[in-house]
């Protein structure tokens, strides 16, 4: 019943996004989600992606629009200890060229802003739409990072460009940074037509299974593809060495594509952990709606990376013993709830996405791999309690990507901190209620953004007061909180046994 409404509320909103403008007006128009429709061809050989995207929507400012174009980030050196870690020792760079900008059909001057270009828009009205056209020719650059390309495939992440966000704070341009990952989307359509060679095939956000391909063209084939509701578009060309385990949880296929030479027993357990991790994720946070999800192996050494309905993991996972993959694995498909169905600032809140996806995949991995999920909690707890010499430094979780000196600290006040904090959480309310109440903040704010403030809100009406000294003593690091926020849990503690006694008939009363 309910993937029916949402379907219905998807194939509505999508083609309220296609159809003449002239049918909106009634309808509050930000509402609406732009519609990316791109049509490009991919030439594996010369590393080379060229064509064109065209975005259709409703303006936010009269005067400007702003497209993130990240892929001009690796056309230009970075040299420092931080950019080595991202782009390796071996970096070479890409080129991107965009000669040519129409608004409305006509050409306009733009300018750009580090990696970010700013369109002039003619008295744009938030209840018109605009349609805005970017022709591009780029080359891949060669690095470590999320759009780079090996001998077997090209991985292409964050390679189309992206409308900025625009919101009560105004604008957010924040450039490409080399920790984190330094992105904030919104909800969006995208019809992207890919032209490839014949022997190429493709992986990508869109359910790729159904696509439409087009081999009229000897020597070449073109994939219609489709993807709704979703906040970036990301995929991976492969050569013929690829192929791919399949297996269907819930509506959704999912795909790990590995290679000839990776060992197999790590492809399937690999596999095996993300299907059965979105088995346990739908069922404690609420269904996926897409029908297929990719888990795609790599080049690079990125670990994972997450974009709505397709992950990348690199190669070490399939190429090495151990449980790296399934451990990366999880985590990126917790994601798909916590970056890409609930989406929020990456750049300044970096804790909201990376330290519920990991509590997320804790939860998981204690449910179905006890004794792996026992030591990655333990990890996390030591590393996310004992960050005292970080607060003197002024470092803290909720704080701008760009204020972490190094992945160290990231590592332990995002991901471990945040994770301690929603562990302890677990510890006094037990699995149950923590994840209904996960359940029901991705639930209010699925396909939208929420905020840390917003989750805030949310915690403290779940907890049934304010919940302030708590979130300052794990996320700000307030030291001066620490009591207090002692003190919230023990209350906390206290009315869950109260909520726990058995009543007089001797049932338990939620
Ligand atoms: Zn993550």
């Amino acid at each position: 019943m309910r993937k029916w409404l949402l379907m219905l509320i998807c194939t509505l909103s999508f083609l309220s996004a296609i159809v003449p403008s002239g049918a909106f007006e009634k309808i509050e128009p930000t509402t609406f989600a732009p519609l990316y429709k791109a049509d490009v061809r991919v030439d594996p050989a010369g590393k080379r992606v060229t064509g064109s995207v065209e975005i259709r929507f409703w303006p936010k400012d009269a005067s400007h629009a702003y497209l993130h174009l990240y892929p001009l980030t690796f056309t230009e050196e970075h040299k420092d200890d931080l950019w080595d870690e991202l782009l390796g020792k071996h970096a070479g760079l890409g080129t991107y060229d965009s000669n040519r900008i129409t608004v409305q059909g006509k050409p306009v001057a733009f300018k750009r802003i580090q990696d970010v270009i700013e369109v002039p828009l003619v008295s744009a009205k938030a209840s018109e739409p605009v349609m805005l056209k970017l022709y591009f020719d780029m080359t891949l650059p060669q690095n470590e990072g999320r759009m780079s390309y090996d001998e077997h495939s090209l991985w292409l992440g964050n390679w189309l460009p992206i409308l900025a966000v625009f919101d009560k704070a105004g604008w957010h341009l924040d450039p490409y940074e080399p920790i984190g990952d330094p992105f904030f989307s919104e909800n969006a359509h995208y019809q992207v037509n890919v032209t490839l060679p014949a022997a190429y095939q493709l992986a990508s956000t869109a359910t790729d299974k159904a696509a439409t391909v087009d081999s009229s063209v000897q020597g070449e084939k073109t994939y219609r593809l489709q993807a709704m509701n979703v906040r970036d578009f990301a995929m991976v060309v492969m050569d013929s060495t690829y192929h791919s385990l399949e297996d269907k949880v819930g509506g959704t296929n999912v795909r790990t594509w590995y290679r000839d030479k990776d060992f197999d027993t790590q492809a399937k357990q690999t596999h095996f952990a993300a299907v059965e991790a979105l088995r346990y994720f739908n069922s404690q946070f609420g269904d996926y709606p897409y029908t297929e999800y990719d888990v795609v192996r790599t080049g690079g050494s990125i670990n994972g990376m997450e974009y709505p309905s397709i992950v990348f993991l690199d190669g070490r996972h399939f190429t090495q013993e151990g449980n790296s993959g399934i451990v990366t694995a999880v985590h990126e498909t917790a994601h798909q709830w916590f970056y890409a169905l609930v989406g929020n600032n990456q750049v300044e809140e970096a804790w909201l996405d990376e330290g519920f996806a990991e509590y997320a995949s804790l939860a998981f991995l204690s449910d179905k791999y006890p004794r792996l999920g026992a030591s990655r909690v333990l990890g996390r707890l030591e590393h996310g309690t004992t960050v005292s010499s970080y607060a003197q430094e002024k470092l803290r979780p909720w704080q701008p990507l760009r204020a972490f000196p190094d992945n160290e600290s990231y590592s332990a006040l995002v991901y471990s901190r945040t994770t301690s904090m929603l562990w302890k959480l677990r510890e006094v309310w037990g699995e149950e209620r923590l994840h209904e109440v996960l359940r029901r903040y991705v639930n209010n704010y699925r396909f939208g953004t929420a905020s840390g403030a917003e989750w805030k809100a949310h915690l403290s009406r779940a907890a049934g007061e304010d919940s302030s000294a708590f979130l300052d003593y794990w996320l700000n690091a307030d030291w001066s909180q620490k009591d207090a926020a002692e003190e919230w849990l023990q209350r906390q503690r206290q009315n869950q046994r109260n909520l726990g006694q058995p009543i007089q008939d001797g049932t338990i009363e939620k």
